[in-house]
């Protein structure tokens, strides 16, 4: 990890910028989005939280600092992955009324 700067460490993150990197594997036709995010303001990167680190075609996963997200994507009208799609809610939000 960098050192953070006073100005990285006075501000309120409250404006973000990210940045998408889309690779097409030619040899298997497959796809993946590399994610990063970062402060607008102070440019301190955010890291994905909850996911392991490495890349896998068939979940998201992040770089071993967690400050890419590795997700695998398709285009829409492919049915190879999304039928093992599922939705999870966090127990800090469902827990919630
Ligand atoms: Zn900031």
């Amino acid at each position: 990890m960098k050192e953070i700067t006073d100005q990285q460490r006075n501000c309120k993150h409250e404006a973000f910028q990210a940045r998408v990197n889309v690779n097409r594997f030619e040899d298997t036709g497959l796809f993946m989005a590399d994610v990063t995010v970062s402060c607008a303001r102070c440019d301190l990167p955010f890291r994905f939280v909850g996911l392991e680190a490495g890349i896998n075609f068939a979940q998201p996963l992040t770089s071993i600092d967690g400050l890419e997200l590795h997700a695998p994507i398709e285009p829409e009208t492919e049915t190879q992955l999304r039928m093992a799609a599922h939705f999870t809610m966090p127990a800090i939000i469902s827990g919630r009324h």
